[in-house]
């Protein structure tokens, strides 16, 4: 693993408002402004009478654009995919991207309907970044291991495969114990993991795809 530099922190990003990813909130907040979509904050407000949390700060609607003196940070918003506040943080003159969890490097993804995912929304975000990214982008994601466009592509057409499958199955008349038995095929099984299991994955799909 690199080192980290031992600048002074200038911002922080909350790419969503889940606990892994703002978790660190109160040790960080003195040090330097926190930024994220508005919704972050609302959530994390919402939270803040049980737990101390350190909110963002700056926040923002559609996106917001940090200039340094070599690097141009360009932070953008897509709507109800993860959450319903997730950012993406593409470092331009490194060509670095980081997804926060509009990608799950490590397997299925995570997708958290009862606070504004969705499913669908989840993969129009994941194919507007690919398009909109260049071939040779160092991808950091949510979870998982450093990685590349090729790789987000197979995530992509994972997600498309289980979307059609399980509306296919739904069509059909199926309900979820039916699904759960046919499964999501042997081509994807292996992108099951201890967190979004196959059986979790399913149950996401269901419940999302269903109600459209
Ligand atoms: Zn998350
Ligand atoms: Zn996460």
């Amino acid at each position: 693993m690199t080192n980290l530099s031992n600048h002074d922190l200038k911002y922080i990003v909350n790419t969503h408002f889940h606990g892994d990813h703002t978790g660190s909130n109160s040790h960080f907040a003195h040090k330097a402004p926190i930024f994220a979509h508005q919704n972050v904050r609302e959530r994390l407000s919402n939270q803040a009478a049980e737990k101390s949390v350190a909110l963002p700060v700056v926040t923002y609607e559609q996106g917001v654009n940090i200039y340094l003196s070599d690097e141009t940070i360009k932070l953008s918003h897509f709507p109800n995919a993860h959450t319903d506040g997730d950012t993406i943080v593409y470092f331009k003159e490194a060509n670095v991207l980081h997804t926060g969890d509009l990608f799950f490097e490590i397997g299925f993804p995570y997708i958290d309907i009862n606070n504004g995912g969705s499913v669908e929304g989840y993969l129009t975000a994941v194919r507007k970044i690919i398009a909109q990214m260049p071939d040779d982008v160092v991808i950091i994601p949510g979870h998982g291991k450093l990685t590349n466009k090729v790789r987000y592509q197979e995530f992509a057409d994972m997600i498309t495969y289980s979307i059609k499958r399980i509306n296919s199955f739904l069509a059909a008349g199926k309900n979820e114990q039916e699904i759960l038995a046919l499964g999501i095929g042997e081509n994807y099984q292996h992108w099951s993991w201890y967190f979004i299991t196959e059986e979790k994955w399913l149950k996401t799909l269901v419940a999302d795809l269903q109600e459209n």
